[in-house]
Formats: structure tokens, C-alpha cells, sequence
């Protein structure tokens, strides 16, 4: 059945979000764009997805705090109606070996990447479970999959997120409610804007393509995902230049 789709993608102002929001815009979905801090990148976006025709809004939310989320649903809900399609992209790293780290670099790192997949989930999911069909992909890591020194929190959130799409899935997809992850490799983004040189050349060094991934191949993978027709299911795919 062909429908009109709607897409909430968090962390949408900049980096793989905006990507991934421009691609889906692209792909004739209406997009509410969620930024936490960068009101201004947002709303810049919101502007030029409406120029080009696509409804759009833009929704400030800390999508680790439950009760933000809540309002973000309210407000998405109160524009759009049903949002079938949920993109969590939002995240931080935090690159610190383990006795540096403190209980609140642990809050942080797991409330914003891994909780905030839970608030989300948990109050977007069931609408797409009424309306018999829901597209959620969360953006997780190559060091979910494989870990990496001095990134255990964060490793540890996007191995959370992995685990939390499979279990999600496997509840939800009975349902039509099919949720996947997609764990990036190393992409030319802010994120890794800090790197040095010579940290940069060492990482793709291990990379089998030689480069860095752009947020528009990471955002490539996102909207198959999104896809009507699908029979990927509960899965992690990487985008990550065939890491050796
Ligand atoms: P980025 O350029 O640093 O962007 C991070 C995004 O997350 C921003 O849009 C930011 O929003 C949003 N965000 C952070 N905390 C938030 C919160 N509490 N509530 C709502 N939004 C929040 O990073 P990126 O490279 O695009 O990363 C996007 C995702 O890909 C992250 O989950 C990251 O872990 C993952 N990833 C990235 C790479 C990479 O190499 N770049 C590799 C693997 C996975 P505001 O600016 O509005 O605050």
C-alpha cells in the first residue's frame, strides 16, 4: 500500500542527521527535524526542506530526558498525525580510557545514546504498532560492534543499542513494525573533528576503501531501511568501508 510517509529524525540540525533528513525529504517524506542545541542549523534546514516544497518542522528536544521526548511526541503528533518512520541519530562520544571516567560521564553517555532510543521507542512505537506499520532504524557504531580503547562508555552504549533493536524488533515486527540499526565506520563529521592528522590517517589505515564515509553514504543506508518493502529485519548494517 502506498502512503504518504512522515519521518522523525533526532539530531537532525547537522552531521548524519541532517543527512539522513535531506535524504528522506528527498525520498517524498514529510520530516520533523529534532535538535537539542543548534536551533539555528535547524531551522536553516526546515527552511530549505519548505523552499523545495516538503513539510517540515523543526522540534527542540534533549531526547535523553523522558519527559522532553514526551512534549516532542505531543508536538509531532499535533502537526503531523502519525509519524511512521523514526530515525535515532542523536549522539556524543566520549573518549576517555576507563579510570578517567566518572558516574556522570557514564549517565551522559548512556542517557543520551542509549536511553534516549528507549524514550523514543517507547512512545513513538506504539502508534505504528495501531496503524499495523513503522520503519524505526537507530544509528549505533563499529565500536558497538567490535569496541574500542579508551571509548568503553560509548562502545557500551551502541552495543546497547544493537541488542535493543534486535529485542525491539523481534517484538514489533509481527506487528509490521520492523526495526534495524546501521553502524557507521569512520565518517567525516563533527565527531570526529578533534582527531589529529595522523590519528585520522591510522584509523583508515584499517579500512579497506582507503577514505572516511560521508554522512550521505551512512544516510544511503538509513532510507533503505525506511522502505516499504523490506525484508531486513533486526539487523545491524554496517557502513563502514569494510573495516579489516
Ligand atoms: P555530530 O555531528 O556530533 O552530531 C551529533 C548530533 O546529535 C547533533 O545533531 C546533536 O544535536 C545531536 N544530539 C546530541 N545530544 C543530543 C540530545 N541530548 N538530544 C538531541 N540531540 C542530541 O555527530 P555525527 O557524526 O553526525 O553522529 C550522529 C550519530 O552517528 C551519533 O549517534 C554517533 O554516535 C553516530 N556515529 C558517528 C560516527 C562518525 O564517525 N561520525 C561513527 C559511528 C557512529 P544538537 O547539535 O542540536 O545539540
Amino acid at each position: 500500500m502506498l502512503r504518504r510517509r512522515t519521518a522523525l529524525v533526532t539530531g537532525a540540525a547537522r552531521g548524519i542527521g541532517r543527512a539522513v533528513a535531506e535524504k528522506l525529504a528527498e525520498s517524498g517524506f514529510s520530516v520533523a527535524v529534532n535538535y537539542n542545541t543548534s536551533e539555528k542549523e535547524a531551522l536553516q534546514l526546515v527552511e530549505k526542506l519548505q523552499s523545495r516544497g516538503i513539510n517540515s518542522i523543526a522540534v527542540q528536544a534533549d531526547v535523553s530526558d523522558y519527559r522532553e521526548v514526551m512534549r516532542l511526541y505531543e508536538q509531532c503528533h499535533a502537526y503531523f498525525g502519525f509519524i511512521d518512520t523514526l530515525v535515532n541519530n542523536a549522539g556524543i562520544c566520549s573518549s576517555k580510557i576507563l579510570c578517567d571516567c566518572t558516574p556522570a560521564d557514564y549517565e551522559r553517555t548512556l542517557n543520551v545514546n542509549l536511553r534516549s532510543v528507549f524514550n523514543t521507542c517507547r512512545l513513538f512505537s506504539p502508534d505504528m504498532v495501531s496503524e499495523g506499520f513503522g520503519r524505526i532504524v537507530n544509528i549505533a557504531s563499529v565500536w558497538g560492534e567490535r569496541g574500542a580503547s579508551a571509548e568503553t562508555l560509548y562502545s557500551t552504549s551502541k552495543a546497547g543499542i544493537i541488542g535493543f533493536t534486535k529485542a525491539l524488533n523481534a517484538e514489533l515486527a509481527p506487528s509490521n513494525v520492523i526495526v534495524n540499526c546501521v553502524s557507521p565506520g569512520f565518517i567525516d563529521t563533527a565527531m570526529n573533528a578533534s582527531l589529529s592528522p595522523g590519528e585520522v590517517e591510522e584509523f583508515l589505515s584499517g579500512v579497506s576503501l582507503g577514505r572516511a564515509g560521508t554522512a550521505e553514504e551512512v544516510a544511503d543506508a538509513v532510507e533503505l531501511l525506511t522502505r516499504e518493502k523490506l525484508y531486513i529485519a533486526g539487523a545491524d548494517i554496517p557502513v563502514n568501508g569494510g573495516m579489516l
